[in-house]
């Protein structure tokens, strides 16, 4: 099967829903505010919240494929969270005022009895909802997408609800127990749980979360397939979705090489991770000078001290430029104490070093669990 021709049942599997969730919402509503239920109200929203969330789904993969242009060179997916986003506002606030009218209906109930409309749209909600559900599941297991995995779970919760309507127009009907206040304030939880997951989503990754461990796992593998890299590290990915990443990693070479053959590697490296997992990434090359001894000599002592100190994972960068020793050192994950503290207790372990020493501490969240 071609891609294309999964994105374009994905975007039938949407347009589908679109209309569905709309006229169910209609639907639901009208009949609910008439008779008086508060829980079919609920629902209408439940409905248009598929709705809208649907519908800034595929405003977002619209938006989101346009290519980059000049006032946004890095491409426009992150719309699709800034469209989240609202739509998890606008949730929250419905999802809000339904609660409240739930708890109105506790106090006092509207709803005096159950008419055949509402049988009815709830069926139909019913019959419609558990074929999206099979529809979604299809279209996901075609394209692996989250966005369509995400609409199968929010219609198997509609099927859900839906049966839990009937099972109270069931026992109002047989009993004459109103427990239409409580579907509603059900429902309501359910609409603002949603509004909430929505909203963190949208905001962890438009805060800048943390790449996927995929991806740094591709780009850590090709780095160690490199012999003539000595090390590596300062990673760093910046995402901006699938189509736009970017990133920059420092790497060790012998000192001795020449500027066209460190170039030569770090292009090399660059086009495969790209070839590999599509991150125009840049490489800072970072010298290493075997040959001096003076300054080995130096090097194998502190490199033999820093790894008596129990938080320090890693380090690298050692260089002496005119007379000053300068180097990185990289905590470990569950270190707690301040960058200052170690920075003065690596001071005093390296108390018998003669020249000046400049030293850099950081932590590397990326690399975190690579040695
Ligand atoms: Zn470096
Ligand atoms: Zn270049």
């Amino acid at each position: 099967m071609n891609p294309n021709q999964n994105t374009s049942s994905a975007t039938k599997t949407v347009y589908i829903a679109i209309v569905a969730n709309g006229l169910l919402a209609g639907f639901k509503f009208g009949i609910g505010v008439i008779s008086g239920s508060i829980s079919l109200i609920a629902d209408a929203i439940n409905n248009l919240s598929d709705f809208l969330t649907t519908f800034v789904m595929l405003i977002g993969i619209k938006i989101s494929s346009k290519p980059a242009d000049e006032e946004h060179p890095y491409g426009h997916e992150r719309f699709e969270m800034i469209g989240g986003l609202i739509v998890s506002i606008i949730l929250m606030y419905a999802g809000i005022d339904v609660l409240t009218s739930a708890i109105d209906q506790l106090r006092n109930p509207t709803l005096e009895s159950i008419h055949i409309a509402m049988w009815i749209v709830t069926i139909i909600s019913l019959v419609v909802k558990f074929s999206m559900m099979v529809m979604y599941r299809k279209s996901a297991k075609q394209n692996g997408s989250e966005l369509l995995e995400a609409g199968e779970v929010d219609s198997r919760n509609d099927v859900i609800i839906a049966i839990a309507l009937l099972i109270g127009f069931f026992v109002q009907t047989q009993y004459n127990i109103v427990i239409d206040g409580y579907l509603g304030l059900i429902i309501s939880l359910l609409i603002l749980l949603g509004a909430f997951g929505l909203m963190r989503d949208a905001v962890t990754v438009l805060m800048g979360k943390r790449p996927s461990q995929k991806d740094i796992d591709a780009v850590v593998k090709i780095l160690k397939e490199h012999e003539d890299i000595a090390g590596y590290h300062d990673l760093l990915i910046h995402t901006y979705g699938k189509l736009h990443k970017f990133g920059s990693v420092h790497i060790e070479l012998d000192g001795s090489m020449t500027l066209n053959k460190a170039h030569e590697i770090a292009d090399k490296i660059e086009r495969e991770i790209d070839e590999m997992c599509s991150f125009e990434i840049v490489i800072h090359l970072d010298p290493i000078d075997y040959y001096d001894a003076k300054s080995n000599h130096v090097r194998l002592r502190i490199s033999k001290t820093l790894k008596n100190i129990p938080e320090i994972e890693s380090y690298h960068d050692f260089r002496v430029i005119d007379g000053i020793v300068e180097f990185d050192v990289v905590l470990k994950e569950d270190c707690e104490a301040s960058n200052e503290a170690i920075e003065k207790e690596i001071r005093e372990a390296l108390s018998f070093v003669e020249q000046p020493i400049e030293v850099n501490v950081d932590r590397n969240y990326l690399l975190r669990n690579h040695k």
